[in-house]
């Protein structure tokens, strides 16, 4: 450590000791002839009175003369009390000042593309996404991150204490059929063969089903190139989950719970419309609201109302934009119990045990009891119209593993990133990811995607058509 530092944060119980505190300048304001300005650092910001002049060093003047915004200094002085009509209640160290009597500057600062210390004034995105690093400076986005911090360590602890088990699953690894386009990754040691990165772990964690864990977790990162949307990114974050010997009450009952826990733990000030959730069928929300993701809310308005609703038994199928036969939401959903009888008559009239958690109108989460027997994994790849010779090719190792013992299981996956913008009350996710892509799926900030050089295209086997 430099020296002994104390955090902006801590000096509200340091009135009258001398400290030093490392930072960043915030917002400086000459007043006459004293220099004011904040000192911002991970913990709080604090109001710094510069050295008055008849007290200052030569040094200290021409510190206080050169201090711009964000430069990087430590400044040394006594903590005082500020007159009560100085106090703003609205900042950690409000009732407090730093009467400085040292300004040392540690680094300088080129003038920022944007401003930092004005929330109101924001630069377009593409700005603020090539300088992430400045923008992440802005209190909102630091603190929303932060938000994340304390979502995802609640969500970790909470699934241990119920007896998951945390398991990475691969990134690298062989399609899985969930709706979207894959990011492909050729491989250098296999001449013409790729990888692609996972949509979800979805045939991973049913694997881990199959191998007697019962109880997996994971946090985690999907990937899907598709065209974009507000609430979309390439890659995101689930907290993904996968239980054997459940049906789907134990899912929505265990995720309801956790649910209502996080939000009374992570943002008390935040309240549910309707516990228990409201659950309605597919076909129930379709017919009252016309959309699968109703917005249940009493008060729209209101930022601080959570509206939380399950939508079940969604379709099996459904066709896709050529016309062709689609599973709606993964072929590895169980049917209905009642609808098995449907699937060679009526394919599309059938409905699968899968469920959706809806909030404020945003689908948070889907999922869905699982097939765990070869022939109706078989059956459904069929009415799928895959070819023996693709399901064999493609989905072999699924349908080999449902032969040895696979046990009945089910599981969930919601979305983090909505979750944080929807607590945040944040307008979409790339406010509450570190270093998101732009909406056409770029990132200004490292200049990806980009061109390699010719010889890594030449490892990766790959020629470019122009
Ligand atoms: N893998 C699914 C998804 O990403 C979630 C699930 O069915 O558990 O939507």
């Amino acid at each position: 450590m430099l020296e002994q530092r104390t955090l902006t944060k801590e000096t509200v119980e340091k009135v009258g000791e001398t400290v030093t505190v490392f930072g960043w300048v915030h917002a400086r304001r000459d007043m006459g002839k004293l220099v004011f300005f904040d000192v911002r650092d991970a913990s709080a910001r604090l109001q710094i009175v510069g050295v008055p002049p008849e007290l200052a060093t030569d040094e200290d003047r021409e510190a206080l003369s050169a201090l711009r915004a964000e430069y990087v200094v430590a400044v040394t002085g006594v903590v005082q009390q500020r007159g009560a009509k100085q106090v703003n209640p609205d900042q950690a160290t409000g009732t407090v000042e730093l009467l400085a009597k040292q300004v040392r500057i540690l680094n300088e600062s080129k003038t920022p593309p944007f401003e930092i210390d004005n929330e109101e004034r924001q630069a377009g995105e593409e700005l603020r996404l090539q300088y992430r690093y400045l923008d992440l400076r802005h209190e909102r986005l630091a603190r929303n991150l932060r938000l994340r911090d304390a979502v995802v360590t609640f969500f970790r602890d909470y699934m241990h204490a119920a007896g998951f088990i945390e398991i990475e699953t691969p990134i690298l690894m062989k399609g899985t059929p969930e709706g979207s386009r894959e990011y492909i990754v050729p491989s250098r040691l296999h001449v013409g063969k790729f990888f692609v990165l996972p949509q979800s772990p979805q045939q991973f964690k049913q694997l881990l089903m199959v191998a007697g864990f019962e109880k997996y977790f994971q946090i985690a990162r999907c990937f899907r190139d598709e065209d974009q949307r507000g609430d979309r990114q390439p890659e995101f974050t689930q907290l993904d989950f996968e239980m054997s010997f459940v049906d789907a009450e134990d899912i929505y009952q265990f995720t309801e719970a956790m649910m209502i826990e996080l939000v009374r733990r992570v943002t008390p000030e935040k309240k549910i419309t309707q516990i228990p959730f409201p659950r309605m069928t597919y076909a129930e929300a379709m017919e009252r609201y016309g959309n699968d993701k109703p917005d249940i809310r009493a008060d729209k308005t209101d930022p601080n109302e959570l509206g939380f609703c399950w939508v079940v038994d969604f379709p099996m199928f459904e066709r896709d934009e050529e016309g062709n036969i689609a599973a709606k939401h993964h072929p590895f959903c169980a049917v209905h119990p009642d609808d098995r009888a449907l699937l060679d008559s009526d394919p599309l009239a059938v409905r699968a045990n899968a469920y959706d958690l809806v909030m404020n109108g945003y689908e948070l989460s889907s999922g869905s009891i699982r097939i765990h027997r070869r022939e109706e994994q078989k059956k459904i790849f069929d009415i799928l119209k895959i070819s023996p010779e693709d399901q064999q090719r493609k989905f072999g190792h699924m349908l080999e593993a449902f032969e040895f013992g696979a046990p009945p299981h089910g599981g969930f996956a919601p979305g983090i990133d909505r979750i944080v913008m929807l607590l945040a009350g944040e307008p979409n996710i790339r406010e509450v990811i570190a270093f998101p892509k732009t909406g056409d799926a770029r990132d200004p900030l490292m200049g990806a995607p980009a061109d390699v050089d010719a010889r890594a295209l030449h490892e990766a086997h790959i020629k470019l058509e122009n």
